[in-house]
């Protein structure tokens, strides 16, 4: 496996997001060779993949890492740069290849701010969720159309003054992704529901017993830690944003409520392992059909949301 190592520094500070300032560090240069150099400087995606618990790199065979510094920091890791079915793919792991990054600490506005200057139109976001009804069962796929947000003390926007947006998340994630998202995992046979609300909690801890009953009977479907303020930031940068939900157990309310027993810590693995390999096959079948520009309100929403 190849790697080329490259550091860029990324300028966002005019909100526009046109524009890209890229310092090659000489030193870490000089292990590379020459040829390497114009591959470095032309890294490009259009689609950008998130990845959650249990999905750590996505791209087998070569690949570019780069290193991103943006104005908000860095990313949770070097962000892998690939193709597949001709198109250019980058991938960041959300809590760090080692999963050494918690909820509340991952630099969710640096992740969106170095896939967007890499030119990402497009997020695949998939991430693990704990179910709260009984028919979303583990090892199901839920492609979320809502959130509702309980997390706090996040860097939840990149308008933080002078310059002011308002975001509309009536709807927050892309409305031609989900359709698309839906219609490849039909197509592949997964057990996908097509829609689902997820209630984005800080954590790191899980929900007491009396916290997932609350959830549960207020109709929401998922429960999970990341979600927010992910996909809002993305909204903000007019970027399309899908989410797949991953579902790996019963969250605690479930067992209270329905009397099932929950499951072992090995059941709970050997679904894992095997809801990864199928995600994997999902978010290929997605990238393969994905249009380059979708047909969807994302960019003028975020055009909309502006104030000054
Ligand atoms: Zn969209």
């Amino acid at each position: 496996m190849a790697y080329i190592l490259i550091l860029m520094r990324y300028n966002a500070s005019d909100h526009s997001h046109s524009r890209m300032k890229i310092n090659i560090y000489l030193g870490e240069l000089a292990a590379y060779h020459g040829e390497d150099f114009m591959n470095m400087t032309d890294a490009k995606a259009t689609i950008g993949i998130i990845g959650g618990s249990g999905l750590y790199e996505f791209f087998e065979g070569d690949v570019n890492e780069i290193s991103v510094e943006t104005e908000y920091g860095h990313p949770s890791d070097k962000i892998s740069v690939g193709q597949m079915f001709g198109k250019q793919i980058s991938f960041v792991p959300r809590h760090g290849k080692k999963h050494s990054l918690p909820p509340h600490k991952i630099p969710y506005t640096a992740n969106i701010a170095a896939l967007h200057s890499l030119g990402v139109k497009q997020i695949i976001s998939p991430c693990a969720v704990g179910s709260l009804k009984s028919e979303i069962e583990p090892g199901h796929f839920v492609i979320c159309d809502q959130f509702v947000d309980r997390t706090y003390g996040r860097a939840q926007t990149f308008f933080d003054g002078p310059s002011v947006a308002h975001i509309e998340t009536a709807d927050p994630y892309c409305a031609e992704l989900r359709r698309l998202a839906i219609d490849s995992a039909s197509r592949l046979g997964l057990k996908a529901h097509p829609k689902g609300t997820v209630v984005v909690v800080q954590g790191p801890r899980f929900s007491s017993t009396a916290e997932s009953l609350w959830f549960s009977r207020m109709g929401w479907d998922l429960v999970n830690m990341t979600q927010y303020p992910e996909v809002a930031l993305a909204a903000e940068l007019g970027i399309c944003y899908l989410n797949i939900s991953v579902v790996t157990d019963y969250d605690v309310g479930v067992y209270a409520k329905h009397g099932i027993a929950p499951v072992s810590i090995d059941q709970v693995m050997a679904i894992f392992k095997q809801s990864t390999e199928k995600l994997k096959t999902l978010i290929s079948e997605i990238i393969q059909n994905v249009p380059s520009g979708c047909a969807c309100e994302c960019k003028q929403r975020a055009e909309r949301a502006k104030i000054t």
